[in-house]
Parts: C-alpha cells; sequence; structure tokens
C-alpha cells in the first residue's frame, strides 16, 4: 500500500485489490477501514474475495493463491454479464455462441471471449439444470481452459465445472469439422450419464454433444464424434485413434482431430492407468501360405553367381561382343542370380516366368498380387544366400539365427521383413503363427497428440511432479464451495488382520445401531468379502460392490448416504457418483467412511476420504490398519514393528500412533516414487515406438487424404538413385574401378532401362547421378502420360499405402521380438534399454529403406489396381484383440527390474540377471555358443567355475 496522507489517526492510502484500483482509509487506533473502490460491485467483489481468496490464501501455497488470485476479477466480469443474459429467449441465448463462432472465426481470441461464454454457460445450467455454477466451479473451469489440472474434492460439482470450458474450446471449431473437444471419464457409464446429464447446458447454447461406447459400430462413433463436444473414455479415444490409423480411407476413420481434452478423474487415467498401454493384436501372418508357395516355386530353379556372370561378361566384351547382350544371355541361363557382397538375389526374366507358370499366377504387377515379387525375392534369398548351420540353425521346431561375428546363437531375434518365415518356410518349419501387435501407444503418448489438454479429480496434489515431468500439466488446487467439515480420526493400528477385521466390524455394527450410514473402502475384491462375510455373520445389512457393473453399482452406491446404510467398495466401485445424505443423516453426522487398510499411494486414500463431507456435509473417516498389510510388511522397518508389538498391541488393543502413521506416509511416497519410476521407463521405451509409430501414421495419412504422392515418389527415387550411384560409381574409388557395369544393370532390372555404361566413363559420381536421375524421371513422366494422371495417382496411392502397411506390420512384429528378447541382454551385462533403442532404431532404418526400395521398384512395374485389390489391403488390418495390461513381459520385467533394485533398500543399480526362459541345455547338446563343441566341453565348463567362484565369496 502506498501512503497518501494522515488526518489525525486516519491514514489514506491506495492500493490494489485484486487487480482495481482502492482507496482505504485506515485508522491507527480502532484498526477501522473504509474501501473506496472505484467499482460499483464492492459487495460483490468483498463477497468473492471473502468467500474464495481467504480459503485460498489460508489453505494452499503462494503459487496457488497466485494463480487463483489472478482469476478473481474474470470471475467478476462472468458475473457482470448474468443480468442482462437472465433476459435472453431460449432461442437469443443459443444464437449467442454463434455470434461467438462468427466473431472467433474472424480472429477473435478465446480469452477475450472467456467471460461471456462462461456467463452463458452458467445461465444455459442454470436454466436447464437447475445447478448455476458456483463461482469455484468457474474458477476451476478457467483452470481447465488453460490447460492445467484442477484438483476440487469430491462433490464440488466437476461434471458441471467441465461445461464452461467446454462450450468455450467448441466454439473455435469452424463450420461443418469434427468436434475437437472430447470430456474424457473412466467408464462408459459415465460418459453417457455425463453426456446426457450436461446435454442441455450445451444444447441450451446451440452446441451438440455426442457419447462414445464401447460397443459402438464405426458409422455410430463417426456421427459422435462430428459433435461438437464428445464424452467416452480415455480407452476408446485411445483406441479410436489407432484404429483410425489402421483404415485404408478417409472416409472411415472417425476421430481425426484431437484439439483439447478434459480428462476427468485425471489422476487415475493419466497416473494409475498410464503403466499399461493400449494393444490391439491380430494375426501375425495374412498369407502363410505364400511363404511355402513361393518356397515351392523356387526349389527347382537354377541361381548364377553375380560375381561369376560378371566375370563371364568381361571375358566375352573383351573377345568384342556387345557387352549389355552377352549379360542378357547370360543371365538367361539361370532363373535367379545372387550376390554374396551384397546379400541380395533377384528372379530374371526367366525365373519370372517360371515362377508365374508355378504359382498360377498371370501378372505379378497387378494390385493384389503385388506382394508375390517380395515372397519370391525373400524365397530366392533364403534358398541362395542362407545356409543352415552358418547363418541359422534349427532348434527345436525354429529357425535361430547364428551371430556371424561371435557364432553364438541369437535366441529369440527374427530376420526381419519376412526373411525368416521364408527360411522357415525352406526348412518346412511350421511358420510362428502367433498374435503380434498390430498397433499400440501409451497414454502418455496419446494425450500428447491433444492441442491442449486439462484434467480435473479430488486429489491431484501428491502427484503434482508427474504431472508436471510428463505431461507438463500445473495442479492448482481449489477451495471448495463451502468450508469442509469432515473429521479425519488418526489410523488404528493392530498386531494381527484377524484383530483389524474384528475392530472394524465392530465399529460398524457400533454406528449402524445409530442409523449413521457407513463406506467402508477395500483395497481388493478378497477383502470386501471377507468384512461381508463378517458382516453376514453379526447379521448386518449390507451391500458389497467391487467395479464389475458400473451402472448398477452407481445406483447402489447413490444410497450408501440413507439412513442406516452399509456400504463395502474397492475403491474403484461407484467411482464418479455421488452420495446424497439421506433425510436427518447430518444430524447423526453424516457419512462414516471405513478404510480396510491404507493404500500404496496416498492419493488414493484420499479418494476415499473424499467420499465423506461433500458441500459442507458433516462426516468422518478412519483407516485401520494391522502389522500384517503389505504396505507395513514392506516398508515398515523392523524396528518399528517390534516396538510397536513390545508397546502392548497384542491383545485386541489397537495403538494411535503418530510415529506409525508418520512412517507409513514415509512408506506411500516411496511406492509412489516406485511406481513413477516404472512409468518413466516405460515411457522410456515407447520412445522409440512414439517416434517410429508418428513417422509412419503421418505418411499414411498424407497419403489417405490424398497428399501429394507424387512428390513422395520423386523423393524416394531420387533416395535410391543416389544410393546406386554412391554404391557403383562412389568418387571414393578410382573411376576405372568403378562398377559401372553394376549401375547399368540395376538401371535395367529396377526401371527397364537400357543405358550403355560407357557414357559415364568420365562423369563424377554427382554427374552420374544427375544422369541417371534424368532418365528415371523423364521414364516416369512418359509412364504417368501413357497411363493418365490420375491412373498414375491411383497407382502411387496404392503402392505406397501397400508396401508401407505391409513392411510395418512385419516390423511390428520384429519389434515385438525385440522387445521379449531385450531381455536376455542384461546376461551380458548390457543396459536393455540403450539396447532396445539402438535396434529399434536400426530395425526402423531398416524398414525405411525397404519402403523405398520395394516401392521404387513396383512402381515402374505396376499397372492395374481394382476395386477388388483394396480390399486386400483392408484384411491386413485384421483386429483380434484390443486390450491394456498386457504389456506382457516388457511391463513385468521393468517392474521386477526395479523391485529388485530400489525395494531391496539398493539405489537402482543392480539388476537381477533375468531367469532363463528358453529350454535347459543338454551336457552333450552343441554349445550354444556355437563353437561347436559339446555343452559339457566348452561353455558349461566356464559357467561351473563362475558359480563356484561367487559361492565362496
Ligand atoms: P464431483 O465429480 O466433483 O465429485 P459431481 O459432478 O458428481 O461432483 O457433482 C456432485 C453433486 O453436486 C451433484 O449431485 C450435482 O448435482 C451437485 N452440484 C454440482 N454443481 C452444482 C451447482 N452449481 N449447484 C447445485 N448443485 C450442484
Ligand atoms: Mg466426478
Amino acid at each position: 500500500m502506498r501512503h497518501l496522507f494522515q488526518v489525525w489517526n486516519w491514514t489514506a492510502g491506495t492500493l490494489c485489490v485484486c487487480g482495481f484500483p482502492a482507496v482505504l482509509w485506515y485508522n491507527n487506533s480502532t484498526g477501522v477501514r473504509i474501501y473506496g473502490i472505484l467499482y460499483r460491485e464492492i459487495w460483490m467483489l468483498q463477497k468473492i474475495y471473502a468467500g474464495v481468496a481467504f480459503a485460498v490464501g489460508k489453505v494452499f501455497g503462494s503459487h496457488n493463491e497466485r494463480v487463483i488470485k489472478g482469476l478473481l476479477p474474470v470471475v467478476q466480469q462472468v458475473l457482470e454479464y448474468e443480468e442482462d443474459l437472465l433476459k435472453l429467449s431460449d432461442a437469443a441465448l443459443r444464437e449467442k455462441s454463434l455470434g461467438f463462432r462468427r466473431g472467433l472465426s474472424e480472429g477473435g481470441s478465446l480469452d477475450d471471449v472467456l467471460p461471456e461464454v462462461f456467463a452463458c454457460a452458467r445461465e444455459s445450467a442454470r436454466r436447464y439444470l437447475g445447478m448455476r455454477h458456483f463461482d469455484v466451479q468457474i474458477i476451476g473451469g478457467m483452470i481447465l481452459h488453460s490447460g492445467k489440472i484442477a484438483e476440487m474434492v469430491t462433490g464440488e460439482g466437476k461434471t458441471l465445472v467441465a461445461t464452461a470450458p467446454a462450450c468455450l474450446n467448441a466454439l473455435v471449431r469452424k463450420e461443418n469439422e469434427p468436434s475437437h473437444v472430447h470430456i474424457v471419464t473412466v467408464n462408459d457409464y459415465l460418459a453417457r450419464r455425463d453426456a446426457a446429464w450436461m446435454g442441455p447446458v450445451y444444447r441450451g447454447l446451440g452446441l451438440t454433444v455426442g457419447c462414445i461406447q464401447s460397443n459402438m459400430s464405426n458409422a455410430e462413433r463417426k456421427e459422435q464424434y462430428s459433435c461438437d463436444i464428445t464424452y467416452g473414455t480415455n480407452n476408446e479415444f485411445g483406441f479410436d485413434y489407432l484404429r483410425d490409423n489402421m483404415k485404408i480411407s478417409v472416409q472411415d476413420q472417425v476421430q481425426k482431430l484431437r484439439h483439447f481434452a478434459i480428462v476427468d478423474e485425471v489422476d487415475s487415467v493419466l497416473i494409475d492407468e498410464a503403466r499399461t498401454p493400449l494393444i490391439i493384436s491380430g494375426a501375425a501372418e495374412e498369407a502363410t501360405d505364400k511363404y511355402y508357395k513361393a518356397t515351392y516355386a523356387v526349389e527347382s530353379m537354377q541361381g548364377g553367381n553375380q560375381a561369376e556372370i560378371d566375370h563371364q561378361v568381361l571375358e566375352a566384351a573383351q573377345k568384342g561382343y556387345d557387352k549389355e547382350e552377352a549379360r542378357e544371355e547370360f543371365e538367361q541361363e539361370y532363373d535367379y542370380v545372387y550376390s554374396e557382397k551384397d546379400q541380395s538375389a533377384h528372379l530374371t526374366e526367366r525365373g519370372i516366368e517360371r515362377a508365374m507358370k508355378i504359382l498360377g499366377v498371370d501378372d505379378f504387377y497387378s494390385g493384389r498380387n503385388l506382394d508375390w515379387p517380395h515372397y519370391l525375392e525373400n524365397a530366392v534369398r533364403s534358398k541362395a544366400l542362407y545356409k543352415k548351420d552358418v547363418q541359422y540353425v534349427v532348434k527345436d521346431g525354429q529357425v535361430i539365427i547364428v551371430d556371424e561375428f561371435t557364432g553364438r546363437l541369437m535366441e529369440g531375434r527374427r530376420w526381419s521383413d519376412g526373411l525368416h518365415q521364408s527360411v522357415e518356410a525352406k526348412e518346412g518349419l511350421k511358420i510362428r503363427q502367433e498374435n503380434q501387435t498390430l498397433a499400440t501407444i501409451t497414454f502418455q503418448n496419446f494425450f500428447k497428440l491433444y492441442g491442449k489438454i486439462s484434467g480435473m479429480t479430488g486429489t491431484a496434489m501428491t502427484e503434482g511432479r508427474e504431472f508436471m515431468q510428463i505431461y507438463k500439466l500445473d495442479v492448482i488446487a481449489i477451495p471448495p464451495n463451502r468450508p469442509l467439515r469432515r473429521t479425519n480420526f488418526p489410523d488404528l493400528i493392530y498386531g494381527s488382520e484377524k484383530e483389524q477385521f474384528e475392530a472394524i466390524c465392530g465399529e460398524i455394527e457400533y454406528t449402524n445401531k445409530s442409523g449413521r450410514p457407513i463406506l467402508v473402502g477395500t483395497t481388493s475384491i478378497e477383502k470386501s468379502e471377507i468384512i461381508s462375510k463378517l458382516l453376514k455373520r453379526r447379521g448386518i445389512k449390507h451391500e458389497v460392490l467391487n467395479a464389475k457393473h458400473h451402472e448398477r453399482e452407481a445406483a447402489i452406491i447413490s444410497l450408501a448416504g440413507q439412513n442406516s446404510a452399509v456400504t463395502i467398495a474397492t475403491n474403484m466401485a461407484g467411482r464418479g457418483t455421488d452420495i446424497i445424505l439421506g433425510d436427518g443423516v447430518a444430524a447423526l453426522g453424516g457419512l462414516h467412511v471405513v478404510g480396510s487398510e491404507r493404500h500404496e499411494a496416498r492419493r488414493i486414500d484420499n479418494q476415499l476420504r473424499g467420499r465423506s463431507g461433500r458441500q459442507g456435509d458433516p462426516g468422518s473417516s478412519r483407516f485401520y490398519l494391522a502389522l500384517e498389510d503389505d504396505l507395513m510388511r514392506i516398508f515398515a522397518s523392523d524396528w518399528v514393528r517390534s516396538m510397536l508389538r513390545r508397546s502392548g498391541l497384542s491383545d485386541g488393543q489397537p495403538l494411535e500412533s503418530r510415529l506409525v502413521t508418520g512412517a507409513i506416509e514415509k512408506a506411500q511416497r516411496r511406492v509412489e516414487e516406485h511406481n513413477f519410476a516404472i512409468r518413466k521407463r516405460l515411457l522410456e521405451y515407447d520412445e522409440v515406438n512414439n517416434e517410429q509409430r508418428t513417422i509412419i501414421y503421418n505418411r499414411r495419412q498424407e497419403i489417405l487424404e490424398g497428399g501429394d504422392t507424387r512428390s513422395r515418389i520423386f523423393e524416394m527415387l531420387d533416395a535410391a538413385v543416389d544410393n546406386a550411384v554412391g554404391k557403383f560409381a562412389s568418387n571414393a574409388v578410382r573411376y576405372d574401378e568403378r562398377d559401372l557395369d553394376g549401375l547399368s544393370n540395376w538401371l535395367k532390372r529396377k526401371f527397364s532401362l537400357n543405358v550403355d555404361p560407357v557414357e559415364w566413363k568420365n562423369l563424377s559420381q554427382q554427374e552420374i547421378y544427375q544422369n541417371v536421375f534424368k532418365r528415371v524421371e523423364l521414364a516416369y513422366t512418359e509412364r504417368e502420360k501413357a497411363m493418365g494422371e490420375p491412373v498414375a495417382r491411383s497407382l502411387e496411392r496404392f503402392v505406397l499405402l501397400e508396401v508401407i502397411d505391409r513392411k510395418w506390420k512385419d516390423h511390428l512384429h520384429a519389434m515385438d521380438h525385440l522387445k521379449e528378447s531385450i531381455w536376455l541382454r542384461s546376461y551380458a551385462q548390457k543396459d536393455p534399454r540403450i539396447e532396445y533403442k539402438r535396434e529399434g532404431y536400426s530395425l526402423f532404418s531398416e524398414l525405411m529403406e525397404a519402403v523405398y526400395n520395394e516401392v521404387t521398384d513396383l512402381i515402374f512395374k505396376v499397372h492395374v489396381v481394382r476395386e477388388e485389390d483394396r480390399k486386400a489391403l483392408e484384411e491386413r488390418w485384421d483386429i483380434a484383440s484390443e486390450g491394456r495390461g498386457e504389456m506382457e513381459q516388457l511391463a513385468q520385467k521393468q517392474k521386477e527390474d526395479i523391485n529388485s533394485a530400489e525395494m531391496a533398500g539398493g539405489e537402482g543399480k543392480v539388476t537381477e540377471p533375468i531367469k532363463r526362459s528358453s529350454p535347459r541345455i543338454g551336457r552333450n547338446d552343441p554349445c550354444p555358443c556355437g563353437s561347436g563343441k559339446k555343452y559339457k566341453n566348452c561353455c558349461m565348463k566356464k559357467e561351473r567355475k563362475t558359480a563356484d567362484a561367487a559361492k565362496s565369496d
């Protein structure tokens, strides 16, 4: 405050009251203050200030306080619109949002219209739902709009809070564009309920609202997504994203835009559920039989060694023959030509014809048959270049790669791009038919796809650090509308579980007699059942909920506040349902919450407590613990436990101890940290997948949306030419030692271009590149002309999609195997995370190279695509199952990994070796190191030695 002057014992000063200039007279002796605010609504301000700011200042930290204080003037502005809106007709209110939309499309900013739009939402809710947003709800709405997390305790009306920011952000939508506001709930029932409940608020403003349910068809989903605001679960939003990226036309895609997400119960979605990613899986092989057929087709074929042919051609040329003709002639003696130097093989004209005859295919380069060349190439490669017991061994019906440098068996690894299957077919083995990942994403990465996300929950502060680090979400606690009146009694600790349960039931019985309702929260269905059984014995009527039938359980839990009600529920059960007190229950003391044990995370305990004392209701809570509880067992140090025992815990007498409560909180913090570490690791692994997925999905989408496929093709041709010229005619090699014949061959095979290599004799690498690329460009343009632009474009689209999808699917398969086998690396004292990244990257660059290669190959040969060919594309993504929670080995191993390291009290350095999952090696089996000796004479000896040494340590 700035002093102006003093008259007797009155001081005059200027100051700022939440952003408004004000004059203050202060009586130095009596302390009386007189405000002279320069606004007429001083009484309003004082009311808001007294109600909100005071509580904020008292209860929360300074950052929180500052954020909320900064919003108060806006709350005031929202209020100022109220009077005028009251007078509007329903139609006029609806009209208003159209006006905003127009204004926004002409370049207005959302923040400018925020106060008025919020006022409209408030008016609509008042009119159609009979609920007028409380000031704290308006503040909550602003926090959501600003992309933060609003922590508001249970019963504060978060469902309504979301409406104002949803309306506001739905307004930037352009006409006829799908919705971009998604409101995320934890189950289908809540999505349905909230969309229906809040529907009138939106419709009152002329906005549409939809809701996604897991059993909906594609067409239904599309319709729901086209609404301004769409409710749905995190699973459905995530799966729709993945499924959209497996569709082959834009028309079939449902979700498309992701601009703004408001996540309800944000801690459960972004923290609890973030440990298991979404996975869509399906059959690994679309056409196993094609591998066998291709193998059969090449079985009787004659192969020629490229190096020998080159030699023969050279000799012929020296004798004066035409090089090209000579090569053609020599090559036609074979069905395929292979080169050991670059591990490649390809069919000759003669070979292609034979293959067509054997396979009964009349054209390899029309839509549906486009993948045949790929199968055949793999078949000749595995026939010509992959030798049993050299590059691989066959063991237990499986093809196992032998590391070419060390000779070690690389169990669990697979060659990519279909080669492994091809070798399996050649060996007459069963091609491993398995389910593979077709698409997967973690919630962390899914929600990053939104332009803006925000969340609300009763309990977020304890996880504030994680929200900030992983999601860049700030958590702001919003004071309750009415002061909290719940009493949280200190924990009671018992010596044994039996005593604990007895005490819980005793308390239930005692409280129940008075008519007070009780909610018992447990951490497992099993515990719920034990308590239920005990209560039955005592003849106490009760309900048991275990998060199986959301809708029915919601109905039951909504009655948990009625006179004499006893409800036992696991943490998940009845979430999102308001417990309203029955008549006269408040006078009895409100709802009493009993916790059967402390949960791993403080947050979950707080959620349970928060079930009582909503909106200023009276209420109470108490947790019962036993020394045997998991949390106590793992974390309470021995001396705490023995001390507790000594202090007379044994005879059914509980202990109320600050020490223990403190110890438990410390334990919970440790578990929270530990779980955070697991989620962070999962994210680290997913980083690799995420980058790859983003690249592929973006490319696909570009193709589907009719992007410039011609440029894409040229980009690939350019890269292919550049690569080939670099390989055959590098400046790093002396001019006369360059393999210009090789280049000429390559051009012929790939683009059917005939060039006499003499032309390039005196050209530099760069000049040759230009020369070749020009020819390729010309050839392509001519092809284009001949078939017409529209046909050319549709062929491009088809080839790109077909190749990208096929290879991407194979790649995902390879990544699955990598994930499984990467754990074996910790044998070799390698950090599996780094190994996974490294190999993941190299598999991906192989994928991209393979895509470039095959696209550039096919694009010069393909000529027809029929409607039914598109069907084949669709069939590729045949979804067998969708689910969460099977991050299978990876998550499991990480968990064990961290468990063993951190729980043992270490600092995360020690990693227990992973147990061998492959069958044991027999003494007389060949040693897996590939030495060729028997196991007993080779590595077994060494292993014995190390084991013995370890024992004697
Ligand atoms: P939360 O999700 O925060 O736990 P809910 O959205 O389930 O809370 O709402 C709790 C209860 O509060 C509901 O019964 C709702 O009708 C009521 N409620 C919310 N906001 C208001 C309001 N502004 N005026 C009156 N009742 C309200
Ligand atoms: Mg809720």
